[in-house]
């Protein structure tokens, strides 16, 4: 391929020249066969990326790098509940890896195979997930702090032959038992898995179900020296599942492939976030959610960096804990979401001062929108770029930012920025399908297949669902959609407006909640906000806002609270306009979110329409709610 001296040469080869686009970077990794064929998309919406060529993930993330650098630190596993800290070589984790892989062996885990893994952030997550991969089985790990309800309709769904979990998680210094949930949770589920492995931290009592339930200290030792190579497997072999995160209804089972995957990764530590091996990548999610998997585990270990995981608050022991970890492992590529921002935003910003940051590169955002102020504030505080990302669990990496690697471009705050290479990103008018073309116009954002590698390969067990519920939406033709609604700049500069059932609609004006939403967050005094369409007789629907303040102190009576009501709704007024000011400025001390930090408006909206607010299996604080419904009465 030519030499690429800008970014927009960059993506036009990618979407023009499809194939020689993407086998040259299907040269990134290793194949212990080559690929005979880039793209196989003869039977549309599904697309096999690859084809032919035989790879394995494992290898391509650990044994690829023994040769060179067998001794570095490829895994730290922090844990500011348990205060440890553990480190792994790339020769340790090798090791580890192939203890865990001879244990699912042993415990009849074959090719094929579903692996639940219900775990804390600790390490062995890590040599579990790897393990499987590494033998071909799929992994599907669920968050750990679901509760059994939530467990127990993905175990069915995914059908494990065995389970790896842990005594207990803990959280801001609570112990979280995990095995009396998952328990239930077997119990509660029509499939039940044959085998249990427990990781044993010593931190709950385990009781452990004769013939079912093991234990990995003594499993591990009795494979401390077995071999277990890495299983060659197709490209187009399922590496996992993974569930979206149920923000609007009944999560997905996303599946995705082995040789797509590992190139897509490799590709985007190079392009997206300019990455070197030896370099320090943490990202602050968990091993449940998308961007665990993508830029906790095989991402930067594919990179041959070292990857920092981490157990803990943002705020324990205090606000400066996670620039603790940035200083001591000299991080140059830190990953985390606008919701812990906001969260270190209400902290005093002095924690921040006392650590010296300069090692990092960029601070990456994702997974929901990043406000303008939180950016700035975050900015301002940290004093290096900050970078915005847009991308789904469906599609394991970003579709909209800034590839750096490519060619350095300026940050603009509120876009997550331009189509990523590969993506095929339209704007499409939502009632009459039309591609919109001109700058500024808004619309659902939408892909053309086919999906580029690394996206997911179908919903598990269920092609119908993939194809209905993705592609179908617009009329007359099949295209992707994210059902997210945006609109892109005159330079290439997107701008995600919201969720497309976010859109409400007061007196014949279509609005979208986040553009309020910014707004009332651009007042000095709010931190964070919601913004839900009520219906109401007379104007369809109105808005109502729920937000949370930065200073409660001069909140004391009602007479205070109207005066900032007020002030939120003129600034709205002068803003935006009159049609959008919420009808309502309620002050709340949390809003509801899901267990991975977005907002669940869909519930949010139901109590403020009185209405049963249906499945809550995926949110965080119940309490979030009940002030709600005191609230709007
Ligand atoms: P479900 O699909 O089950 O309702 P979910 O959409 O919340 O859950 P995820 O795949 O974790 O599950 O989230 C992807 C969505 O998050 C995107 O479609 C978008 O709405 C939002 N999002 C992610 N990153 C950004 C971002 N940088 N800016 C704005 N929105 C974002
Ligand atoms: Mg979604």
């Amino acid at each position: 391929m030519t030499a690429h001296s800008t970014y927009a040469d960059f993506y036009r080869q990618s979407i023009d020249h499809r194939d020689t686009f993407w086998s040259e970077q299907a040269k990134l990794i290793d194949w212990k066969t080559p690929p005979q064929q880039v793209c196989d998309y003869s039977n549309p919406p599904f697309a096999k990326w690859f084809v032919g060529g035989t790879t394995n993930l494992c290898h391509n993330a650990v044994d690829r790098h023994l040769a060179t650098r067998a001794s570095q630190a490829a895994l730290v596993a922090i844990s500011t509940e348990t205060d440890t800290e553990r480190s792994y070589s790339f020769a340790e984790l090798h090791a580890e890896v192939q203890r865990m892989a001879a244990v699912l062996r042993s415990l009849g885990v074959k090719k094929g195979d579903r692996v639940l893994i219900y775990m804390p952030m600790i390490a062995e997550a890590a040599f579990a997930m790897l393990a499987c991969v590494r033998i071909g089985a799929l992994h599907s790990v669920v968050f750990g702090g679901f509760a059994s309800g939530s467990l127990a309709s993905r175990i069915e769904d995914a059908e494990p032959v065995a389970v790896v979990s842990a005594d207990a998680g803990s959280r801001g210094g609570k112990v979280v038992p995990y095995k009396p949930l998952l328990d239930e949770a077997i119990a509660l589920s029509k499939h039940k898995p044959a085998a249990v492995l427990m990781v044993n931290r010593g931190l709950a009592p385990m009781h452990l179900q004769p013939g079912r339930d093991h234990e990995w200290a003594p499993l591990r030792e009795q494979h401390l020296h077995t071999v277990v190579p890495c299983e060659w497997v197709e490209s187009t072999h399922p590496s996992y599942t993974l569930y979206t995160s149920g923000t609007t209804g009944k999560p997905k089972g996303v599946q995705r492939d082995t040789g797509g995957y590992t190139v897509a990764l490799a590709a985007s530590m190079k392009h997206i976030f300019d990455a070197k091996p030896g370099e320090t990548y943490f990202a602050t999610s968990d091993i449940g959610w998308v961007v665990g998997h993508s830029y906790i585990i095989y991402g930067p270990l594919i990179a041959g960096m070292t990857t920092i995981m981490y157990e803990g608050l943002p705020t324990r022991p205090d606000a400066g804990v996670w620039w603790s970890i940035v200083e001591k492992y000299r991080v140059t590529h830190m990953f985390s979401a606008p919701t812990a921002v906001r969260v270190l935003k209400k902290q005093d910003p002095a924690y921040l001062a006392q650590y010296n940051v300069k090692s990092l590169k960029a601070l990456w955002l994702a997974g929901e929108p990043l406000d303008e102020p939180t950016a700035q504030w975050i900015s301002d505080a940290l004093q290096v770029p900050i970078i915005d990302n847009y991308w789904q669990t469906e599609t394991g990496w970003p579709i909209l930012t800034l590839a750096n690697g490519v060619e350095k471009q300026t940050t603009r705050f509120g876009s997550p920025g331009k189509a990523m290479y590969g993506y095929g990103v339209k704007l499409i008018d939502e009632a009459t399908g039309e591609e919109l073309t001109g700058p500024n116009q808004k619309g659902v954002v939408a892909i053309e297949g086919p999906l580029p590698p690394g996206c997911m390969q179908t919903v598990w067990r269920d092609d119908a669902r993939f194809v209905n519920t993705y592609w179908k939406s617009i009329p007359g033709r099949l295209i992707y959609s994210t059902f997210d609604w945006g609109i892109r700049d005159a330079d290439g500069y997107h701008f995600i407006l919201g969720r497309t059932d976010d859109v409400i609609n007061v007196a014949g004006h279509r609005l979208g909640t986040r553009e309020i939403e910014e707004s009332i967050a651009s007042h000095p005094n709010i931190a964070e906000v919601a913004v839900v369409g009520v219906a109401d007789s007379l104007k369809g629907q109105v808005a109502m806002a729920f937000a949370v303040v930065r200073d409660s102190s001069g909140l004391t009576d009602d007479a205070a609270r109207l005066k900032l009501e007020g002030e939120v709704m003129k600034q709205v007024d002068h803003q935006l306009g009159a049609v959008a000011r919420p009808s309502r400025v309620y002050f709340v001390t949390v809003l509801p979110k899901t267990r991975s930090g977005k907002l669940l408006r869909r519930a949010l909206q139901a109590v403020a329409e009185r209405r049963d607010p249906g499945d809550l299996t995926t949110m965080e604080d119940p309490a979030a709610l009940q002030q709600v419904k005191d609230l709007v009465g």
